[in-house]
């Protein structure tokens, strides 16, 4: 459920439930409240409509005691039983005092003359007594008609009245109300589909006739008031809610724009935008989550950074993997690599790598990173344990502190052979630097123990066993190598290629092992009579050779020369088939070449070099020819 649905819910239970509700108990109440008024406008009416009732009771007592107390007329038509005096006086006594109707009976009861509309309601009865209070008949007075009282009720009170006598409506300002319809105390009629609230009260009638009063008000107009509570109600109901919606759609606005900050601040910093800033007004919730999350971009921001310096460390330490690989496994261009590792890994100040090809040399550092500035001794420190215990260390001298490790000889026993040390100031190097530069370290160990083992297949691959002389491969290759360089740099390159004399003689007279000695023994002098760029080379069987960079054919065949006469110097003491000892001595023949002169390429220096040999042979042995 998104956000905003959420709002409207909760807008919803706070503000349209509760003002429902409201509005049901304010209609109800209003209602209650018009029918409570309406109920006593129509109380007040009836009391109004009684006391009309009462007055014409009262006035019709009142003339009843003066018609029965004072006149003599009457009173002697009646003493003398004579019927037509007593209705001629009851007809004159009508019109005297003007009311509605007046009857006389005899004691008995019966009529005994009356006068007036027989519509004449609510009479006042009285006995009529002589001086010895015997009763001699009684008089019935009505000052009004049922109608009048009716029209009366309607003009003053404001009500429909209705007389009702023995079931019979005898007067009535509302038409077509049924008798029967009429409740005998309370109650409602519906009279042409309008509601109407009736109270009926009963009265005295002429004869002991049952009579019936009931007044009746319409209550439309409660209805219409309680409409027009209803209607102001509702209005003010309405005001108020368009007030709350319109507060509520601004307060959700407002936190909707908020959160929309957020989320758009959120997905630039997912985007890696940490220049994504929330605004932070005010002191709510908001701007304190606000600032919170500006924090939070910063500090990752900050980690960004970390990662990234981690990640150039990383990138260097592959590159320097990398190098090391294209170095060929060169042992001291790894350990420039690994100290520069360790150095980066464990952030030291300094480091570097010792090593020593005998136990009894002291260790001659082969690679340094970084400034070492007074932490020579602490560093020298750790390097001195190492090489008493054999073990890594770490040494601490005032503000210096220094990791030690040892690489040790591939030779199975274990020397140490050489040590790598890091240093730094301030701070000793934690049990995590201490693994990772241990770890490193030992990297650089077993790597160099390789690099030893590589250096050694390698010097076997490309060196002749039996004469340690570089072989017939390494010769082509250095050759090529020497041809190519020569050319480019315009340099010299002087070739010497040597053949034992007589060699197979040697062989057949000592055997094939004195045969190796003074095969050795040639090599071992064309060796020392080589500098250290030359290269010589046993090119196949008794043939030799050496590569002679910067020189040309005079320098070659000095060389030669020299070479020949060492040769012809040594004395080999050998013992024949027989068994008997002789010392011998042997020659051997050179032939000399250089580029240049139509000799352009390696093959022709080769060739060269080998036809003056020939011609050396051919010659006689034990001489130089230079190539033509
Ligand atoms: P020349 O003066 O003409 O060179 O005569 P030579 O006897 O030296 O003749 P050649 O060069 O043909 O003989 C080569 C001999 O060298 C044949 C072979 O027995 C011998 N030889 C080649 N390689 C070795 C080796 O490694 N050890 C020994 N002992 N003899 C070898
Ligand atoms: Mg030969
Ligand atoms: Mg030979």
């Amino acid at each position: 459920m998104s956000f905003r649905s959420r709002l409207t819910l909760f807008f919803v239970a706070i503000v349209i439930v509760p003002m429902a509700s409201m509005a049901i108990v304010l209609f109800r109440l209003l209602s209650d409240n018009e029918h409570g008024k309406g109920d006593a406008r129509i109380a007040a009416r009836q009391e109004t409509a009684i006391h009309l009732y009462e007055d014409a009771r009262r006035n019709s007592t009142a003339i009843a005691r003066k018609i029965a107390g004072s006149d003599t007329a009457l009173a002697a038509a009646l003493r003398a039983g004579d019927r037509a005096r007593i209705q001629r006086r009851v007809g004159q006594l009508q019109l005297k005092y003007d009311v509605a109707r007046i009857l006389v009976r005899d004691p008995k009861g019966a009529p005994l003359g009356g006068a007036g509309s027989d519509l004449a309601a609510f009479p006042a009865t009285l006995q009529l007594v002589d001086q010895r209070r015997r009763s001699y008949g009684t008089i019935q007075v009505a000052t009004d008609t049922a109608p009048q009282y009716a029209v009366l009720v309607h003009r003053i009170a404001g009500l429909d009245a209705v007389v009702v006598r023995d079931g019979q409506r005898i007067a009535g300002t509302l038409p077509g109300v049924a008798p029967s319809d009429l409740p005998a105390r309370q109650g409602h009629v519906t009279v042409q589909d309008a509601d109407y609230r009736v109270s009926s009260f009963p009265a005295p009638g002429f004869g002991g006739a049952h009579v019936q009063v009931s007044v009746l008000d319409d209550t439309s107009v409660t209805e219409g008031n309680v409409r027009n509570s209803r209607r102001i109600a509702a209005a003010i109901l309405i005001g108020f809610f368009i007030l709350a919606f319109t507060f509520a759609v601004l307060v959700s606005r407002s936190l909707q724009r908020q959160i929309l900050a957020f989320l758009d601040a959120a997905r630039r910093l997912g985007s890696g935008d940490f220049s994504a800033q929330v605004p932070t007004v005010g002191r709510d919730e908001f701007a304190a989550l606000g600032e919170q999350f500006n924090q939070m971009a910063g500090q990752l921001e900050e980690r960004e950074e970390d990662l990234r310096q981690e990640r150039v460390r990383l990138e260097n330490a592959m590159r320097r993997i990398g190098e090391t690989f294209a170095s060929n496994l060169d042992r001291d261009a790894l350990l420039e690599i690994v100290v520069r590792t360790a150095v980066d890994g464990v952030a030291a100040e300094a480091g570097r790598a010792t090593v020593r090809t005998d136990a009894a040399e002291p260790l001659r550092q082969v690679a340094s990173v970084g400034r070492p500035d007074g932490l020579e001794e602490t560093v020298r420190a750790a390097e001195a344990q190492v090489l008493e215990t054999g073990e890594p260390q770490d040494a601490n001298v005032g503000r210096a502190y220094a990791l030690a490790y040892p690489l040790r000889s591939a030779d199975g026993e274990g020397r140490v052979t050489g040590i790598v040390s890091v240093g730094r100031y301030d701070k000793a190097f934690s049990a995590s630097e201490h693994d990772l530069f241990n770890y490193l370290a030992g990297q650089a160990a077993v790597s160099v123990e390789n690099v030893g083992l590589h250096e050694t297949v390698e010097r076997q691959a490309v060196t002749d066993e039996l004469t340690g002389l570089s072989n017939r491969r390494r010769f082509q290759e250095t050759l090529a190598g020497e041809v190519a360089r020569s050319q480019r740099f315009d340099q010299g390159l002087g070739l010497v290629m040597l053949d034992i004399d007589n060699f197979k003689q040697v062989n057949d007279t000592y055997g094939h092992q004195q045969g190796d000695v003074v095969l050795r023994e040639v090599a071992r002098v064309l060796k020392e009579s080589s500098r250290a760029i030359d290269l010589p080379a046993r090119y196949g069987g008794e043939e030799l050779a050496v590569v002679l960079p910067g020189t040309d054919l005079e320098g070659a065949y000095d060389l030669a020369e020299r070479v020949r006469e060492g040769i012809e110097a040594l004395e080999f003491p050998l013992e024949d088939e027989t068994g008997e000892r002789r010392v011998i001595r042997i020659t051997a023949s050179l032939g000399a070449a250089a580029l240049g002169d139509g000799i352009e390429d390696m093959r022709e220096l080769v060739a060269a070099a080998d036809a003056a040999l020939y011609r050396a042979k051919r010659a006689g042995k034990n001489q130089t020819v230079r190539a033509s």
